[in-house]
């Protein structure tokens, strides 16, 4: 027995369900499961997607045993629905759609109409009694087909406005003129007529083919296509940026054709069963009489609303479903009830009205913006829809980013005035230079430009410089195009359908009425409105809402890993805080060197890097101390009652000399010393590669005193807190280290100092001493390391550095090719290398345990607010991670997902 590839759905004997995705594709999953359901789903079958894999290690080939399956699936269709294939008297026609496990939006186009040809078309015409009808189908799939058939699936690569598509819109946009028409729909039969024979010279001129006018080839050209374009390069960019593996690969739907554009008592429509921009418990939607398939998204007519609840400024003079047709309203109504009940989620769903009656092309779960996601999680929650873990699971970390996205300062927005409106596709502002291509925005963002990409409508071929941009504009296109789809998925800020605009490519200008901008001028976007505004404008972060904070409550009852900050300043601890951090993982006493009121500390610093002596050093320090305690001190008590992680010192002194000689000349009056003693001092301290220089530990281990006066300050600092009533909980963490005796050195200061602080003071302060592990023979060594250190925190920008011998800030110049050569899968300074540092990490919590049980470890560097790099901390036993503040709120519901999934 082969193994079985085709699986059939339809009115009755329906063969996969929903819980085949992996097999079947989202798509073909949902049509059996709705089929199942009892919904009007028009008959067909789905070659499984593990086909894929088969027909590309067949050389592209079908064998004879798929061809068999096809034949008997494809029968059951034609009486399912009462007509045959390729049949000169009552021909069916069907679509061929691709259907990968996730939805991967336009990658692969669907070919509708296969099985038109001259032997079909008289037989339609006589089944439909609307010739008119048959030739708008024709012309629409020689359109179809010869693009997605026999060039983008043959991997032609045609110049900009050379491919076959443009140029056959190009002949019907010449045909419309002549004739004076305003729509599509205007052109009659004769004309439709005229224009298919235009087409299919164009096809054999451009392409050097015959366009195929048997059926049987059609439909085994399609389904190739369908194949191929898994491997085609818009599919494997798109796959590479949502890390969707390639070995997945796409299933083939067959189905039946059901006709929207058979005159005007048929439509086709998209419809989310709640609004997915904002999550609003309305079922919202746009449809189009006379219409066939990608009408509705490919903006060529403004389509109208689905009801009378959710029109806008766009479409509010178009008549809705909800009036036109009540009944038909009434019945696709129920069936959002059904779906959501049946699938516990928000639907995004497809229907054809033929000739008054509705069918059910396509459902699938409604992607959402991060507002949505939220609002409709806590929404069905409330419901009973879903439970409380499910709710958790609906939104995604990286969607929270978006809600704590920055928004135009409102007080600004009423002031400014907007030269555009168009529809809130993505939420957020965004400001940035102005972009006409795709190419141009990749290029300026790898500059470090902010940029909008603005583009009379997007398509899959955009998708990078999408990515690249801070938000989107186009001309053209509804609520469910191209560009709202992509960019609702990321959560960036996007305008469509700005109908006012008009774009000069050639000349990368941009005109809306008298306003006229042009490549490189800033404008900025309000997504959540679908405003437009010249020039840049003041933003702000979101300011906190109860819909938020009540939903990451939820959170933290699934969490059970800690989630700390990184924090350098009380104001930045008192951000974490409120975003829930619970503690300070790193706190950098260095920060204080940096920036505003940083002359007088630094230059004591200075002083003191540059003492000759150790009582000129140590007076030098004890002038120091004060700021250091203080600063110490502050964010103690903006954290009372959480610990915080003070690190000691670590850059290289090296950094801290001055090169003025104005700088130079004062700090010798204060060492009373003459300026070419300092030149000399500063050149002594000079090192090939300060970055594995004399810094962090070694510097301590080298200059005790350093590392005394910091560890009074801790103490000092604490012991002023507590008698104050509050609750200090300092840790001391050692950096640079890669061997245990560095640490016992450094501890008998710390013991020395906890001792005569107390004795002083006779209060008693309870301080873990730990350590940072950022150097890989600290993990090799790790059970000695723990001997000493009570605690380890990983520092994964060093830890990732030394591992892999890449120097972080200069690895620009060569990440991009080893992410395009899938040498690297992901930049590791982002998300943690797994394979490599991770091995690293496991080690060293395994070894740091062996020798202490309770050793807590946390991990401390950028990755640590990366959603997966939490899950690996997770997975590794890690007790706390450790990020910005603003990728707070995203580890813990990270960190809450870890969970969960881990119980599963
Ligand atoms: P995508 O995955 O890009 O949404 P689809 O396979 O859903 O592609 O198809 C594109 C368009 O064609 C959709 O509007 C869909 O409803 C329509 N369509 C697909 N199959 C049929 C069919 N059998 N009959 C009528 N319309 C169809
Ligand atoms: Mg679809
Ligand atoms: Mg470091």
């Amino acid at each position: 027995m082969t193994q079985k590839y085709v699986y059939f759905f339809g009115p009755t004997g329906t063969e996969g369900d929903a819980t085949m995705k992996n097999a079947l594709g989202g798509k073909g999953a949902n049509l059996a499961e709705m089929a199942k359901l009892g919904l009007p789903v028009p008959a067909g079958f789905t070659i499984s997607t593990e086909f894929c894999t088969v027909f590309f290690a067949e050389g592209r080939q079908f064998p004879q045993s798929l061809r068999e399956e096809v034949a008997a699936a494809l029968k059951k269709t034609e009486e399912a629905m009462g007509m045959k294939f390729g049949d000169p008297d009552s021909p069916l026609l069907v679509s061929c759609r691709s259907g990968a496990r996730t939805s991967m939006p336009g990658m692969m186009e669907t070919v509708l109409n296969v099985g038109l040809c001259p032997a079909t078309i008289p037989g339609l015409i006589k089944k439909s009694g609307n010739e008119r009808f048959v030739y708008d189908a024709y012309r629409r799939l020689i359109m179809m087909y010869s693009d997605v058939v026999m060039e983008k699936a043959e991997d032609i690569e045609p110049a900009d406005g050379k491919g076959i598509r443009v140029q056959l819109e190009h002949l019907m946009a010449k045909m419309k003129k002549s004739k004076k028409c305003e729509s599509d729909t205007d052109l009659t039969t004769a004309d439709l007529k005229k224009l298919c024979e235009q087409f299919k010279a164009k096809v054999l001129e451009v392409l050097g083919r015959e366009f195929p006018d048997d059926p049987s080839e059609q439909l085994w050209g399609a389904i190739g296509a369908v194949f191929k374009s898994w491997e085609g390069r818009r599919a494997v960019s798109y796959r590479k940026i949502e890390g969707i593996p390639g070995e997945w690969g796409t299933a083939c739907n067959v189905q039946s054709m059901v006709f929207g554009n058979l005159g005007n008592t048929s439509a086709t429509g998209v419809a989310f069963s709640r609004n997915p921009a904002t999550g609003e418990n309305k079922f919202y939607g746009e449809w189009l009489v006379n219409a066939q398939g990608e009408d509705v998204v490919a903006g060529i007519r403004t389509p109208n609303p689905l009801n009378e609840g959710t029109k806008n400024p766009q479409n509010q003079h178009l008549p809705s479903l909800q009036t036109e047709w009540p009944d038909l309203y009434k019945q696709l109504d129920e069936i959002r009830s059904k779906l959501e009940k049946h699938y516990h989620d928000m639907q995004d769903i497809e229907f054809t009205i033929q000739e008054a009656k509705l069918y059910m092309l396509q459902c699938r779960n409604g992607k959402r913006t991060g507002t949505a996601a939220l609002n409709m999680a806590m929404d069905m929650l409330d419901e009973k829809l879903i439970d409380e873990k499910t709710a958790v699971t609906r939104v995604q970390p990286a969607q929270l980013d978006e809600l704590l996205h920055p928004i135009i300062n409102p007080a600004a927005e009423k002031k400014a005035e907007a030269f555009l409106s168009g529809l809130p596709a993505g939420p957020g502002a965004a400001c940035g230079k102005i972009v006409f291509t795709s190419a141009d925005a990749v290029e300026m963002a790898k500059k470090g430009e902010k940029v909008i990409l603005v583009r009379e409508e997007t398509n899959p071929e955009d998708v990078e410089g999408m990515r690249a941009a801070e938000g989107i504009l186009t001309a053209r296109g509804g609520m469910t195009s191209h560009a709202a789809l992509v960019a609702r998925g990321w959560g960036k800020c996007c305008i469509v359908g700005a109908g006012d605009m008009k774009i000069d490519l050639g000349a990368k200008r941009l005109s809306v009425g008298d306003v006229k901008l042009k490549e490189g001028d800033l404008i900025t976007l309000n997504g959540t409105k679908g405003k437009a505004y010249a020039g840049a404008l003041e933003m702000m972060d979101a300011s906190e809402n109860p819909r938020f904070q009540g939903f990451m409550k939820l959170v933290d009852q699934f969490r059970t890993m800690g989630v700390r900050t990184n924090a350098d300043t009380p104001e930045d601890a008192k951000v974490a805080r409120q975003f829930g951090a619970e503690g300070i993982g790193l706190f950098r006493t260095e920060h204080m060197f940096y920036g505003v009121g940083s002359d007088e500390p630094l230059f004591l610093l200075r002083k003191m890097i540059l003492s000759k002596t150790v009582d000129e050093r140590k007076a030098a320090l004890a002038e120091l101390f004060p700021f250091v305690k203080k600063s110490i001190k502050g964010t103690l008590e903006a954290m009372d009652g959480l610990a915080v992680t003070v690190r000691l010192l670590d850059p290289p002194l090296h950094e801290f000399v001055p090169q003025d000689a104005a700088k130079q000349k004062s700090l010798a009056e204060s060492l009373g010393i003459k300026p070419s003693e300092i030149k000399k001092r500063g050149e002594a301290l000079h090192e090939t590669n300060p970055m594995m220089g004399h810094r962090g530990v070694r510097l301590g281990i080298t200059y005790p005193e350093v590392t005394e006066m910091q560890i009074r300050a801790i103490f000092e600092a604490a012991t002023e807190l507590k008698k104050a009533g509050k609750d200090p909980k300092p840790e001391l963490m050692v950096p640079v280290t890669c061997d245990v005796r560095e640490l016992d050195v450094t501890k008998v200061i710390f013991d020395r100092v906890k001792k005569e602080v107390e004795d002083q003071t006779g209060v008693k302060i309870d301080c873990l001493y730990g350590t940072m592990i950022e150097i890989p023979r600290a993990c090799l060594l790790a059970d000695r390391m723990a001997k000493t250190a009570q605690f380890f925190s990983f520092g994964t920008n060093d830890l990732t550095q030394m591992s892999f011998g890449f120097s972080r800030d200069d690895i620009g110049s060569f990440l991009h090719d080893y992410l395009e050569d899938n040498i690297l899968e992901a930049d590791p300074f982002q998300t943690i290398d797994q394979n490599g540092v991770g091995q690293l990490i496991e080690m060293a919590v395994a070894k740091g345990r062996a020798t202490r049980e309770k050793l807590k470890v946390g991990i401390c560097g950028e990755q640590g607010g990366d959603p997966a790099s939490v899950e690996f901390c997770f997975r590794c036993g890690l007790n706390y991670v450790s990020c910005s503040p603003y990728r707070v709120p995203i580890a813990r519901l990270a960190a809450a997902h870890a969970a969960i999934k881990a119980k599963k």
